[in-house]
């Protein structure tokens, strides 16, 4: 059947996977406590119902009373259990969707059906039904059902409550205009609770979405996805006390390719360079420091085994450059070992390897010229 876009939002919101896997560890966390509470609240009247009728308890009725709470406890910690073992240590369901949703369905409509009965016997000795409206109530404003399952629960429990009431305990009580519309009022509330979870978790994914692209947005440069200097500063803390070996690099006669082919050509070299970078050392031990000047962090590393690493980035970048037609592409590089015990002298440490740089460039210029 095709529901208009109105209907459509309301009594079939569009939902994928991980806003129905939410829900369902939601409904599941919700029905864990439900059936305590109901456990709990449940003993405490079992127990004040015996010592009451302590000198009657042989009497028929009261014994079958005490078997239904009896029944309604033994349900309640069943679904306590059943509701915990169906979520996984980290909380999340652990069966799939359809799974889920049925026991949970099944769960309630035994809940509803209980409260039926209860305030059936209540109706019957003009008594208030509290009970079966408890758990309406609960279930429209604490589960997070599909209007496709809460209607059928809420509508035909509500429908078959009425029709046993009046047809087959007293008639004339219930006004049906009354009754109708606390039925319309549970079926809106359970339709738009629903609608509602939906659209906070959708928020949230979306939010939850944006900071990423934000976060990496902020932390990496957009030409070449490296980390930039904005994210070397945040994580300058985690260096100090540590052994690092840290390396400037800087694209040799870079203005020359950028002048004789053009920037966008440049920019490709940029990108060839970072990833050939990323080839040799792992992603997050790499920076674009300024225009062609990149730094290199590495941890649990030595002098010998670090310079090995620059070196094969040469090398690299050497095969390609001996493809036809291919730019000469090269990078210098300075490099030294430290452990750093505050921001200031890890700053001197990058300065220090600047300076490293800038003697290797002294001398390729010199071999050169
Ligand atoms: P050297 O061998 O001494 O390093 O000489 P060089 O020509 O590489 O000189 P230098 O490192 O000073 O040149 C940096 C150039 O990089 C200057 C600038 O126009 C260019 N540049 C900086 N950022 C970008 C960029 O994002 N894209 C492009 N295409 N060029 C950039
Ligand atoms: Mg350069």
């Amino acid at each position: 059947m095709k529901l208009s876009t109105p209907l459509r939002y309301w009594l079939q919101p569009e939902t994928d996977e991980a806003i129905d896997r939410e829900i369902d560890a939601a409904n599941l966390r919700t029905m864990r406590r439900f059936a305590v509470i109901i456990a709990i609240v449940e003993t405490i009247a079992l127990t004040a119902y015996s010592l009451i009728h302590l000198h009657t308890l042989g009497d028929p009725r009261i014994l079958q009373t005490i078997l239904r709470v009896f029944l309604i406890i033994l349900c309640s910690g069943a679904a306590f259990f059943l509701s915990r073992k169906m979520l996984t240590d980290d909380k999340t369901p652990r069966f799939g969707h359809r799974t889920t949703n049925l026991i949970v369905s099944i769960i309630l409509l035994i809940f509803a059906l209980w409260g039926m009965v209860v305030s059936i016997g209540h109706y019957s000795n003009g008594e208030q039904m509290v009970t079966f409206y408890t758990v309406m109530l609960a279930m429209v404003v604490f589960f997070r059902l599909r209007p496709v399952v809460s209607i059928p629960i809420v509508g035909v429990t509500s429908i078959l409550f009425y029709i046993y009431l009046e047809f087959f305990v007293r008639s004339g009580m219930i006004h049906p205009f009354n009754y109708a519309l606390l039925v319309l009022i549970l079926l809106g509330g359970a339709i738009v609770s629903y609608r509602l979870s939906v659209n906070t978790i959708q928020q949230k994914n979306r939010i939850e979405e944006l900071n990423i692209t934000l976060e990496q947005m902020a932390n990496h440069d957009s030409l070449t996805r490296l980390q930039n200097r904005y994210a070397l500063n945040r994580k300058i803390p985690d260096f100090l006390g540590h052994e690092i070996c840290l390396a400037m690099l800087d694209i040799d006669k870079f203005k020359h390719i950028n002048d004789t082919c053009g920037h966008h050509q440049g920019d490709e070299v940029l990108r060839s360079v970072s990833d050939t970078m990323k080839t040799v050392f792992a992603p997050d031990c790499v920076y674009r420091y300024g225009g062609d000047e990149f730094l290199i962090i590495q941890s649990d590393t030595t002098m010998e085994a670090f310079s090995a690493q620059l070196l094969a980035i040469n090398e690299r970048l050497n095969k390609h450059s001996s493809a036809p037609n291919a730019l000469e592409i090269s990078v210098s590089y300075g490099a030294v070992c430290v452990t750093p015990t505050s921001p200031n002298s890890f700053l001197e440490a990058i300065a220090k390897a600047d300076a490293k740089l800038y003697e290797h460039k002294q001398r390729n210029h010199e071999a050169i010229s």
